[in-house]
């Protein structure tokens, strides 16, 4: 099922992206938030041209991601694949949704692109072990971690170079009803302003999904709407305000982010 966070002007509400009689996608309204309701129709439909989409899920209490997960992108920025995941820790005032746009800080002079695939976490979960795993995601995403490369190269944490306002889009919609085999080896692309500059496979992930959670839920606790960044391939480059970023995870939609400055 693909759960869109939309809104036609007035509080986000959420629906199910379902093809319409014409051939254009609708959207069936549903009750609540899907993070802690059931599915269950309003009856109300609207056409998804007639909307505005909004970043999916907005976490409560954190973005984690997972630096270094991909062989290749590790190489390229001279560092060795890590003995264990490398996790940090984003806040949630740096997400956006589809459309909006990723705004380049003062202060930083490069800033680039990274195409993930987004875990989110449906549960209050600690301790998971690696056979339970799948009960506590309730879907998936595209994201963009974006980062400043020279505050992180230059600061001892990575608070502001993955933490500054509107520097994690996520998006387009949430897919639900996957399992961990069907997100094992998925397409994954970047395009700046048309030209695909990373494309791999998710596959090609250090640590899977299923490791990734037994690692960070060994040491947190996990709420409903957290979200996981799995780690970027090779192929990150620098952003400019007027370029355009699009990150495509194969049956996951592409979410799209013009590029301003402050
Ligand atoms: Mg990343």
């Amino acid at each position: 099922m693909r759960i869109a966070r939309f809104t036609t002007g007035e509080d986000p509400r959420f629906g199910v992206i379902e093809s319409g009689p014409d051939g254009h996608e609708v959207l069936s309204v549903i009750v609540g938030d899907p993070l802690y309701t059931p599915v269950q129709f309003t009856g109300e439909r609207v056409p998804l041209d007639d909307v505005r989409l909004l970043a999916p899920v907005i976490p409560r209490s954190k973005v984690l991601g997972v630096g270094r997960n991909y062989a290749d992108h590790a190489a390229e920025m001279g560092n060795e694949v890590p003995p264990e995941p490398l996790i940090f820790l984003r806040p949630n005032t740096s997400v956006i949704g589809p459309g909006d746009p990723i705004v380049l800080p003062a202060g930083s002079d490069e800033v680039h692109y990274e195409g993930e695939l987004a875990v989110v976490i449906g549960r209050l979960c600690r301790d998971v072990p690696a056979d339970r795993v799948g009960e506590v995601i309730l879907g998936y995403t595209c994201a963009n971690d974006v980062t400043a490369r020279d505050w992180q190269r230059g600061d001892g944490q990575w608070w502001r170079a993955k933490g500054f306002d509107a520097s994690c889009p996520l998006g387009p919609y949430l897919v639900t009803g996957l399992g961990l085999d069907d997100v094992a080896d998925l397409a994954l692309t970047t395009r700046r302003d048309g030209e695909v500059v990373q494309s791999a496979r998710t596959a090609q992930m250090v640590y899977d999904v299923t490791r990734i959670v037994v690692h960070v839920s060994s040491a947190m606790t996990l709420l409903p709407g957290d979200v996981i960044l799995t780690g970027t391939p090779a192929g990150v480059g620098p952003i400019t305000a007027g370029q355009r970023v699009e990150v495509e995870v194969e049956g996951l939609g592409v979410l799209s982010n013009p590029v301003v400055r402050r």
